[in-house]
């Protein structure tokens, strides 16, 4: 059976065991497009992959399968070397703690997303990035783009194409990251981790 066949059962929650770590070559590899139209199987994959998201932002949830908490997850970060990302950005609550009136500032999961153009400007983390499938820190600025335009496909086989900013854009950056094979330790400054570009925004 192979590794989508056992995820995408419905009896299969998608845990940390199922999750490849750094020195796994699948996460060095280039992911190859997904077929439109999109088989079942790839549509049930992109939903577990969302579902993983949202469970490992409940605490609940999270502390009973053992998951740390995500805001995005790649295909090939299951050994599945495919171009599929799903990513979960919730909005904070407001200042008396209140849940926020829209939950997720992006809730998508994108088939062959793809950047098709950005900024000039550079952007970075103030705190760094982490990875479900880098079991270490890795302090430093992960230089990207500040905005970009993404297209992709959607599960209804929609396509999209749309603007992103901010944190957003930084997610979605790392995830399309995966399915070409780059980690995003790669994008830090080696001699100088923490150097600030001309001009790079700072994303606290
Ligand atoms: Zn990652």
């Amino acid at each position: 059976m192979s590794v989508q066949d056992k995820i995408i059962k419905a009896s299969h929650i998608i845990d940390m065991t199922d999750i490849i770590r750094e020195g796994n070559p699948t996460l060095r590899q280039v992911a190859t497009d997904v077929e439109l139209p999109l088989s079942d199987e790839d549509i049930i994959l992109g939903e577990k992959m969302m579902q993983f998201l949202k469970n490992s932002q409940d605490p609940v949830i999270a502390e009973k399968l053992g998951l740390r908490g995500g805001v995005g997850l790649a295909a090939p970060q299951l050994d599945i070397s495919k171009r599929i990302i799903a990513v979960l950005v919730p909005n904070p609550e407001d200042a008396e703690g209140n849940p926020p009136a829209e939950p997720y500032s992006l809730q998508e999961i994108m088939y062959n997303p793809k950047i098709i153009s950005h900024s000039v400007q550079d952007a970075a983390l103030g705190d760094g990035e982490g990875c479900l499938s880098v079991d270490r820190e890795v302090p430093g600025y992960v230089v990207r783009h500040s905005r970009v335009t993404v297209e992709y496909t959607d599960k209804q086989g929609e396509k999209h194409k749309i603007k992103l900013r901010g944190y957003n854009s930084i997610v979605v950056q790392h995830e399309i990251d995966h399915i070409n094979g780059i980690l995003f330790y790669d994008r830090i400054n080696e001699s100088n981790p923490f150097a600030i570009k001309d001009g790079m925004l700072i994303i606290e």
